[in-house]
């Protein structure tokens, strides 16, 4: 359905993307994950011939989206980074407008009515679109791109700034479309594209550094060197006996819960198995485990997993200079700010997930 073979973008005579290769089969819902500056939207900015890539190609469902434009274009619906609405212009003048702009020949009121329905955007209808929040203004996004319901559906970071509920609709929005749809969607949250798709592409620094990888769609567990546990007992007893059990670096980031119990993060050596440890140390001095879970990995930790495993499999050995290293330290210590932001997203939408299903959807107040 999509085929993108050998695409490279230079910024004034700077590369953006690499060499970037892969296919789209109908039916799929592709996750582009990478974190910022990685090359997504301009990646999905040239499929969608928005730019044209410096080389390379890229066919939609066979034509060429620079040669034949007009019938590759006709198969896209795309949600740009930045919504392309016109703020003055009620939900009903711009989805109208934008009917008549694509040349969609179905009946206009009910295929309206019947995208409105599906992205939640009905009650705003009549209102103009500068006055809505950001999840409207971002799904009345999602409703343009569905207009005419083109057979391809692309979709650049539709979750960023919205609140965890929003979130939650429009991953199920996603998922939903990939019924009739071939969808690309990007993201810089791991666990949503484990939410929502069937495929996974990452990249980094323009270039593709994982198709698909068995450990992202399995879990990543095993690369975290992470557990959060909870025991019931003296806490300074309780870290002594944990520092001493096999594999544990380090016991830290200690929180009260209530009566003796307290919250540990314990680090320990990667690769190492602690829990069947602990629990002996543990249980000898009858300090019950009260809550136990290995933190996922951040998605720094997974790409520096993905990336150095890359390196090696092309190279034979990694054969990255201090140049290289300084760079992506330096780029990392500024990922990691974006990427503790994230996480701050990630946990919020945790907990909207755990309890989403006591909310009503009929109070959506993010007017
Ligand atoms: P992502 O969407 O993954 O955050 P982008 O595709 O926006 O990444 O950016 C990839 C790289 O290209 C970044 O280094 C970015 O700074 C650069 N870039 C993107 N757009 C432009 C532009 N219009 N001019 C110059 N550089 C750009
Ligand atoms: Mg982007």
């Amino acid at each position: 359905m999509i085929e993108v073979k050998k695409i490279e973008k230079y910024y004034a005579g700077k590369k953006a993307l690499d060499e970037i290769n892969f296919t789209v089969n109908e039916g799929e819902i592709l996750g582009f994950l990478g974190p910022n500056g990685a090359g997504k939207s301009t990646t999905m900015n040239i499929i969608t011939g928005y730019i044209a890539p410096t080389k390379g190609t890229v066919l939609i469902d066979g034509f060429d989206i620079i040669r034949e434009p007009k019938k590759a274009k006709s198969r896209i619906g795309y949600l740009p980074e930045q919504p392309p609405l016109y703020m003055d212009m009620t939900v009903k003048g711009y989805l109208n407008f934008m009917y008549d702009l694509k040349k969609v020949r179905l009946n206009k009121q009910q295929h309206i009515n019947e995208i409105c329905e599906k992205v939640g955007i009905l009650d705003v209808y009549n209102r103009t679109i500068k006055k809505l929040s950001k999840g409207y203004k971002q799904r009345i996004g999602i409703a343009q791109a569905l207009i005419g319901y083109p057979p391809v559906i692309i979709l650049d970071e539709p979750t960023v700034g919205l609140d965890p509920k929003q979130i939650i609709s429009v991953r199920n929005l996603i998922k939903s479309l990939s019924k009739n749809h071939t969808v690309i969607f990007s993201s810089h949250i791991l666990s949503e594209v484990q939410a929502v798709c069937s495929r996974i592409l990452v990249i980094n620094k323009g270039r593709i550094v994982a198709d698909n990888p068995a450990e992202l769609l399995s879990g990543t567990s095993h690369m975290s060197d992470k557990i959060v546990a909870q025991v019931d007992g003296d806490t300074q007893k309780v870290q002594e006996i944990i520092k001493e059990v096999q594999g544990v670096i380090e016991i830290n980031d200690i929180s009260h819960k209530g009566d003796n119990i307290y919250e540990y993060i314990i680090t320990f050596e990667k690769g190492f198995d602690i829990r069947r440890g602990m629990f002996k140390a543990l249980a000898q001095n009858d300090m019950p485990i009260i809550k136990f879970d290995i933190m996922e990995p951040s998605l720094e930790d997974v790409f520096i997993e993905l990336t150095s495993r890359q390196d090696n499999v092309i190279n034979g050995e990694c054969n990255e200079t201090a140049e290289d290293l300084q760079g992506s330290q330096e780029e990392s210590l500024n990922d990691k700010e974006v990427l503790n932001d994230d996480n701050a997203d990630e946990s919020l939408e945790n907990t909207a997930e755990n309890t989403s299903v006591q909310r009503s959807d009929s109070n959506d107040s993010d007017i």
